[in-house]
């Protein structure tokens, strides 16, 4: 099940547990073999078995690459040594004097990287509010070369609606790109949507274990595959055999791993509006979330990520909140089987200086959940107990 366009007709179950594997040819082991080489053996000076040497190609990462690309319906999938290793390989694309459009609530790691590594590097961000299509339109000009959306966004679960960015990118020839962590391919397929690429940090809810770092991107173009292809052989942020495989085996739970996040995250996001001490939730689920009817459109459903703050919070008694769980525990990421409690404004949002998150609603009374897949009840007595 190597070729994407068969495993096309296939269900995303299926596709998880098969795309891109087959038995080992030489022992008939079901299971990919982790090749945990650095080089192959040439019959003669340049002939070798489609392996050269494993920065630019390992047989674990090529079945990978092809299951999470047969997951996003893309064509080419390519993998990184980390979500980060990933998108820079996209903002490799750019030369000084090029532009990009993207949001106002990105990922803490993407701004910083934006603006520390590449500004001074001659390329221009411009961070919008993209909930609202015009306010991209109105930052587009003819320096632009790539839109830069996330959706839902981190922390404050903004909607971005993909099919709008992608008529604007279309409409002034420029490239569009979806970090889609949050909903994952089985929320969300955003190459259905128009974009050019997708982007993942693997590390979240793709190896769904919290054991690995790992990125990726997909793409339909094979020009654009080449090009991206090109810029991880030479600069080298290639993961390893081991960590391919170790996410390989998260995948093939990934649907059920989804649904027990998406049906816990509703229980969650219910049990916290309907508590006394909860002012703001943030969770696309609800109908008067800002942007339900574009989530409703464009993901299969809301997933298990939530933000609130709570009632006459301070910084003080927002620590105390979040160090009072049993079963969730405070540590920064998302996307694993096991419940996390984060606290964005010092975690994993501190490189935003505090007037520009605090813009967006990332405030000192900010709190994350990843909600996991443990029982329900369990989750929700934490949750009481702790607020209580
Ligand atoms: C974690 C994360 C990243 C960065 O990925 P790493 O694997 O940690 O490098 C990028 N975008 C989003 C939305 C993330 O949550």
């Amino acid at each position: 099940m190597a070729d994407n366009h068969k495993t096309e007709s296939l269900g995303f179950g299926t596709r998880a547990i098969h795309a891109g594997q087959h038995p080992d040819p030489s022992t008939g082991a079901i299971m990919t073999p982790i090749y945990q080489t650095s080089t192959y053996v040439q019959e003669s000076p340049g002939k070798n078995k489609g392996y050269g040497y494993a920065r630019g190609k390992n047989p674990t990462r090529v079945a990978l690459e092809n299951c999470i690309a047969a997951l996003e319906g893309g064509k080419h999938g390519v993998c990184f040594s980390s979500g980060m290793g990933s998108m820079d390989a996209v903002i490799k694309l750019l030369k000084p004097g090029d532009e990009v459009v993207t949001g106002d609530d990105l990922y803490g790691g993407s701004y910083r990287m934006f603006t520390k590594i590449y500004e001074p590097y001659g390329i221009k961000f411009h961070f919008v509010n993209m909930t609202n299509p015009e306010n991209v339109k109105n930052a587009v000009n003819k320096n632009t070369k790539l839109i830069w959306a996330e959706t839902p966004t981190n922390p404050t679960m903004q909607i971005i609606d993909i099919a709008a960015m992608s008529q604007i990118a279309k409409a002034n020839n420029i490239l569009l790109a979806v970090d889609n962590t949050f909903a994952s391919p089985y929320l969300q397929n955003p190459l259905k949507l128009g974009a050019d690429i997708v982007m993942h940090s693997v590390t979240k809810y793709l190896g769904g274990h919290s054991d690995v770092v790992m990125g990726a991107l997909v793409m339909n173009d094979d020009q654009l595959h080449e090009k991206i292809y090109f810029i991880l052989n030479s600069c080298g942020a290639n993961p390893g055999p081991m960590d391919s495989w170790l996410v390989l085996r998260g995948l093939k739970t990934l649907h059920l791993r989804m649904e027990r996040h998406c049906y816990n995250g509703k229980k969650v996001a219910e049990f916290l509006k309907a508590h006394p001490k909860v002012d703001k939730i943030y969770w696309p689920g609800f109908t008067d979330h800002p942007n339900h009817e574009v989530a409703k459109k464009q993901m299969k459903d809301f997933g298990g990520m939530i933000s609130f703050t709570t009632k006459n919070a301070t910084l003080e008694s927002t620590f105390k909140l979040a160090s009072s769980f049993n079963v969730f525990s405070l540590a920064e990421s998302l996307g694993g089987v096991e419940s996390l409690i984060n606290h964005p404004a010092t975690m994993t949002h501190a490189s935003i200086p505090k007037a520009e998150r605090e813009k967006v609603g990332v405030v000192d009374q900010l709190l994350r959940l990843s909600v996991g897949v443990e029982d329900i009840e369990d989750l929700i007595e934490d949750l009481r107990q702790a607020l209580g």
